[in-house]
């Protein structure tokens, strides 16, 4: 289940969200079922500690005990530790419903509501914060079509910077320096369904780089697309300076750009580690209903 199944029904809302000009909701989208798994094996994340230690520089995450059941009782994170560096590129693989687009949509108060805590750059996530949380963390959705809702794409790009009371002199500036980015600029007149699938998936990318985050949080970035769709996205990625952290089911991808791999399994983290190492051990990812990817 990715996060942009979930939200397709209130699109609007919910790209509002991410761009940081609504309040948090708690225990969103009524949904479905459970997925069920063991877990345990390499690089087990140990048991909570008492201090809280939170980050400091800009980019980082900490997330301490975090778990999070939805209001029908689905059990969808039980008890995640993971502490994130300015700058690091983490993928979060796992089986289907193993509770990757759930703790992605925690990262900036989309879920909350649950026990523990998310901080970034030692701000607690919480509805006090949340709108400064939103500038410094940017979400990605899988389907660009939750992401995308104004006529062109420069009014897309627009929407966060000029939500965040960036000067209008500058928002011009913003804008094409984040279409840039992704390797779109002088699309601002085009109209967002006009464009293919990764065009649409890098202008959905670059609405957040407008705002300039630390932190990059991207749910599937190459799901769906073509071979030259995914290797534009998979370069522009790698190219990036912010702390980036993606939910993919895109083992070579994660081979090729992100350097640190944790696995999910049934709202648990259950390895954490150096993607080339972990991607080595063949039974260790099956077990975790992954397989090693070609070469
Ligand atoms: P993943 O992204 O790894 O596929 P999810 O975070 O989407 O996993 O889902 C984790 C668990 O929570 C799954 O059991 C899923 O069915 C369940 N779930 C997801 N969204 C909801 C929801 N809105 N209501 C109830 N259960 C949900």
């Amino acid at each position: 289940m990715s996060a942009n199944a979930r939200v397709s029904d209130n699109a609007r809302v919910d790209a509002e969200q991410v761009r940081g000009a609504s309040p948090p909701v708690e225990h969103a989208h009524p949904h479905v079922h459970a997925a069920g798994r063991e877990h345990d094996h390499v690089h087990v994340e140990g048991a909570p500690t008492g201090e809280v230690s939170l980050a400091s520089q800009p980019g980082g995450i900490v997330i301490e005990h975090l778990h999070f059941t939805y209001p029908d009782g689905t059990e969808a994170l039980r008890g995640i530790d993971l502490e994130v560096a300015p700058g690091e590129k983490v993928a979060i693989v796992g089986p289907n419903g193993a509770g990757k687009s759930t703790l992605l949509l925690h990262l900036n108060g989309i879920l909350a509501g649950g026990h523990g805590r998310v901080a970034i750059d030692g701000v607690v996530v919480e509805a006090a914060s949340v709108k400064r949380i939103r500038a410094v963390v940017g979400l990605v959705f899988q389907d660009p079509d939750d992401q995308l809702f104004s006529p062109t794409i420069g009014e897309d790009v627009a929407f966060g910077p000029i939500h965040m009371g960036v000067p209008r002199e500058d928002i011009h500036h913003r804008v094409e320096r984040a279409l840039a980015a992704v390797g779109m600029s002088g699309t601002e007149r085009r109209v967002p369904h006009h464009l293919s699938l990764g065009q649409r998936k890098r202008a959905s990318l670059a609405t957040v780089l407008s705002m300039d985050p630390a932190i990059l949080v991207f749910d599937e970035p190459t799901a769906g697309l073509d071979p030259r769709g995914r290797r534009e996205i998979m370069s522009v990625l790698a190219q990036r300076p912010e702390t980036l952290l993606v939910s993919t089911h895109d083992l070579a991808m994660v081979a090729q750009v992100m350097p640190r791999m944790v696995i999910l399994d049934d709202g648990r983290l259950v390895a954490d580690g150096p993607s080339a190492a972990l991607l080595e051990d063949a039974d260790m990812l099956e077990a975790h209903g992954l397989e090693k990817p070609c070469r």
